[in-house]
């Protein structure tokens, strides 16, 4: 077992803990989840198990939602029962029986294998020293199974070992249907789904297999007397299946799995797990030359990146916090569509279709919500969750410890936008024709027809959106928002594109469809008219859009005054004021020129960067990576830089309270935006793509790869020769644009290209 249990020792590839600290703990178990998109482990302790006021380590399922009885209630991910949990007696006295007693502990996240790996050192007397290593895994190569190692070594001593193996929390939130020795079967109470976990475990000292000396309902106990320099190995692995409805026997299944797992064994499932995340690395790893901080940042980012999806399963999208944590329940945002599927579209289109499918499935719901508004068409749930219903909460309780109305379930329009905006990247990356014609396309008609039906003409002639919260949520009831309603506009305008294509490639599809969505020539000219009779609130003169109307003539804050608080700048000065203040919460405006720089007057980015910039706050974890992009775009790399780093903190440093809950996973895919659509400047166009770095300037180079239609192209950028690099690995001659430069990238050459300033 013994280098299975070594950690990679590249340091940009690791991230380490030690000691035991109480404050520390929560932000530890959330940074140093393992998941696979289908179950989340949070990164608790394994040698504290059994402690009373230690939480176990949580383990999430993606989609088992349960919707507790209260009135008002909204659907919130269910934990799974704790299926690490282990007991060390020596001479019937726990091994750890208080956090603060492992004389050294040490946990490492193995970000380049998936794996957590611990080390504790424990002396219980001067006579008895004893070792345990462990490593924990959900396997990304069959996304059911968990596997957990304890390596156990006594270093000295003589002692009666008591070896427990069981699990916990067996009534989180669930009901029992069965619990047998190998198996248990639970039911969500009332979204009819179930959940099965079988495990098997074995242990073997020195090298013998040893049967348990007792076993109970999913527990196994041995017991033994160890003697100096004994080496003893446990093993325990899990197969775990949700079924949604009754259709599947999620007992049967799981130990179907489960068997199947046995058959390769545990060495061949870390092979397994090891070859899947190798190849993600392949696809997805970005190397920045000459700054290992940000590289280990951005790993970090790229870790729980390609942990949280699962191209397996097109019911579940990706939560706020992904599966590392409670906060927001599990629930979907925008945050998936705007801020991780540029990086799953770009580098893992597979897992890219499958969130964007999830959509698909709950187009249903999304255009109930908007029936039930009173509009056609399709409006998404601000907050989703199994079934797309809206899910946002009503009322939720502030930081100052204030009930506040939350409006966002019936303002937050934006979201059906962001949605196809999704949609639309990924076609124009992958050309995948028949997601376009399944899903797609329907995604964007009903969106589409949404925004049509929503906004409404006024006497001035203009179709204007009222009464909404743009990304800005500091303001709420506003008309026109800018981001709202020119993404509403660009919305449109691919509907139209898609209708226009489907019936020149593809007349049968379009006739199907637009024969069930009972769409005819009278109401695309209608969406052409709105379209084009927007409401959009720009300054003729400056280019400068109004982030709303009304928003230039609000009270001007100076930000400045209140850099050193630690609390939001709306609880600082209060909700009232700041609604009738200038101050943005997130990037709004911004946002909306990292997504459609196109529909800026030339020249207007910068103008309206450098008026909205110091006015946000940065309230949401969401902005700083958006501002960064944007400063990239707009050559200010050192800028760009102290955004990266910002952003990088969220997680990472160990001051941010707030990632007690998860991982900020959409900070983190806008780590991978600046990164690539940022310092290198890469951009998707109708006939190939584009690049134009920008990196600052301490960094030597950055390489990546990305996917375009069938194609995998590998991107190095050497600031130091001032060269890029572009290497088309897979598929076929295409288009690069260097630096607004036509190229011809050829399958079997390298293309050089020098990019400073001549
Ligand atoms: C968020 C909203 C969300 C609400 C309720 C707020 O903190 O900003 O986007 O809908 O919580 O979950
Ligand atoms: C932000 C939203 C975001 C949500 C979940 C809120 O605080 O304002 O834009 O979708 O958090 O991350």
């Amino acid at each position: 077992m013994e280098h299975i249990l070594d950690p990679t020792t590249d340091p940009t590839w690791i991230l380490e803990s030690a000691g035991y600290d109480p404050l520390r703990e929560n932000s530890v178990e959330s940074r140093f989840a393992i998941s696979n998109g289908f179950l989340g482990v949070r990164g608790g302790r394994a040698t504290t198990r059994g402690a009373r006021w230690v939480v176990p380590a949580r383990t999430y399922v993606a989609g088992l939602f349960d919707t507790p009885g209260a009135d008002h209630a909204v659907p919130e991910l269910v934990p799974a029962a704790d299926w690490l949990q282990v007991h060390i007696l020596l001479s019937g006295r726990p091994l750890v029986h208080h956090p603060g007693d492992v004389s050294s502990h040490h946990m490492t996240l193995d970000m380049r294998r998936g794996v957590l790996l611990s080390e504790g050192h424990h002396s219980k007397a001067p006579d008895l020293q004893v070792r345990v290593r462990t490593l924990r895994l959900v396997s990304l190569s069959e996304r059911a199974l968990g596997l957990q190692l304890i390596e156990f070594e006594i270093v000295n001593g003589t002692v009666d070992v008591t070896f427990e193996a069981s699990f916990e929390g067996t009534d989180l939130g669930l009901v029992v249907d069965r619990i047998e020795q190998d198996l248990g079967v639970w039911r969500t109470q009332h979204s009819d789904k179930s959940l099965a976990i079988a495990a098997a475990s074995s242990l073997q000292i020195d090298g013998q297999d040893c049967l348990p000396t007792e076993r109970g309902d999913l527990s196994s106990s041995w017991h033994w007397t160890a003697r100096p320099g004994q080496f003893v190995c446990f093993e325990r692995t899990v197969a775990i299946v949700r079924s949604d409805g009754s259709a599947i026997d999620a007992g049967a299944k799981a130990r179907e799995k489960l068997d199947l797992a046995r058959q390769i064994g545990w060495r061949g499932q870390v092979a397994a797990h090891e070859a899947a995340w190798a190849s993600r690395w392949h696809s997805s790893n970005v190397e920045i030359e000459g700054d290992p901080a940000a590289q280990q940042a951005l790993r970090f980012a790229l870790y729980h990146l390609n942990s949280a999806a699962n191209p397996t399963d097109e019911r579940v999208s990706i939560g706020a916090r992904a599966l590392t944590g409670d906060v927001y329940l599990g629930h979907v945002f925008w945050d998936t569509e705007i801020f991780l599927l540029p990086f799953y579209t770009m580098t893992w289109p597979e897992a890219a279709r499958a969130l964007l499918m999830y959509r698909f499935h709950t187009l249903d719901a999304a255009r109930a919500k908007a029936a039930g508004m009173g509009w056609r068409g399709a409006l998404y749930a601000w907050e989703s969750a199994d079934t797309g219903a809206e899910a946002t909460p009503e009322q939720v309780v502030a930081p100052d410890h204030q009930v506040i109305d939350v409006l966002c379930g019936k303002q937050e329009l934006h979201i059906s936008a962001d949605v196809a905006y999704a949609v639309w990247q990924y076609w124009q990356a992958t050309e995948d024709e028949e997601f376009l014609c399944e899903a797609g396309a329907e995604i964007l008609l009903e969106t589409s027809r949404f925004w049509c039906s929503r906004a409404a003409l006024e006497a001035d002639g203009y179709h204007h959106i009222r009464g909404v919260i743009g990304p800005d949520e500091y303001h709420q009831t506003i008309d026109d928002n800018a981001y709202t309603n020119v993404m509403a506009r660009w919305n449109i305008r691919r509907a139209l594109d898609v209708a226009g294509l489907l019936r020149e490639r593809w007349p049968a599809c379009w006739t199907r469809l637009s024969g069930r969505l009972d769409l005819d020539e009278a109401e695309l000219k209608q969406w052409l008219d709105v379209a084009e009779k927007m409401a959009i609130r720009v300054d003729p003169k400056t280019g400068l859009f109004e982030q709303f109307a009304g928003y230039f003539s609000l009270e001007e804050i100076d930000l400045k005054n209140y850099a050193d608080s630690s609390m939001p700048v709306d609880i600082v000065i209060g909700r009232e004021r700041t609604q009738k203040s200038q101050i943005v919460k997130q990037a709004d405006v911004v946002a909306l020129l990292a997504l459609l720089p196109e529909e800026f007057p030339a020249g207007a980015g910068a103008r309206n960067f450098n008026y909205y910039e110091p006015r946000c706050s940065h309230g949401s974890s969401l902005s700083p990576a958006m501002h960064g992009l944007v400063a990239a775009r707009l050559g200010d790399a050192d800028l760009a830089l102290r955004y990266f780093r910002q952003t990088a903190s969220i997680d990472l440093s160990e001051t941010y309270v707030t990632i007690d809950g998860g991982v900020h996973i959409a900070a983190l895919g806008g780590m991978w935006m600046l990164a690539v659509l940022g310092f290198a400047g890469l951009a998707l166009r109708n006939d190939g793509i584009a690049v134009d770095p920008q990196l600052p300037g301490n960094w030597h180079g950055l390489g990546f790869r990305v996917q375009w239609r069938r194609r995998c192209i590998r991107i190095k950028i050497d600031q130091d020769k001032q060269v890029l690099e572009a290497t088309l690995e897979a598929g076929e001659t295409m288009r690069l644009v260097v630096k607004g430069n036509e190229h011809e990238l050829h399958p079997d050459a390298a293309l050089r290209v020098f990019t400073g300033k001549r």
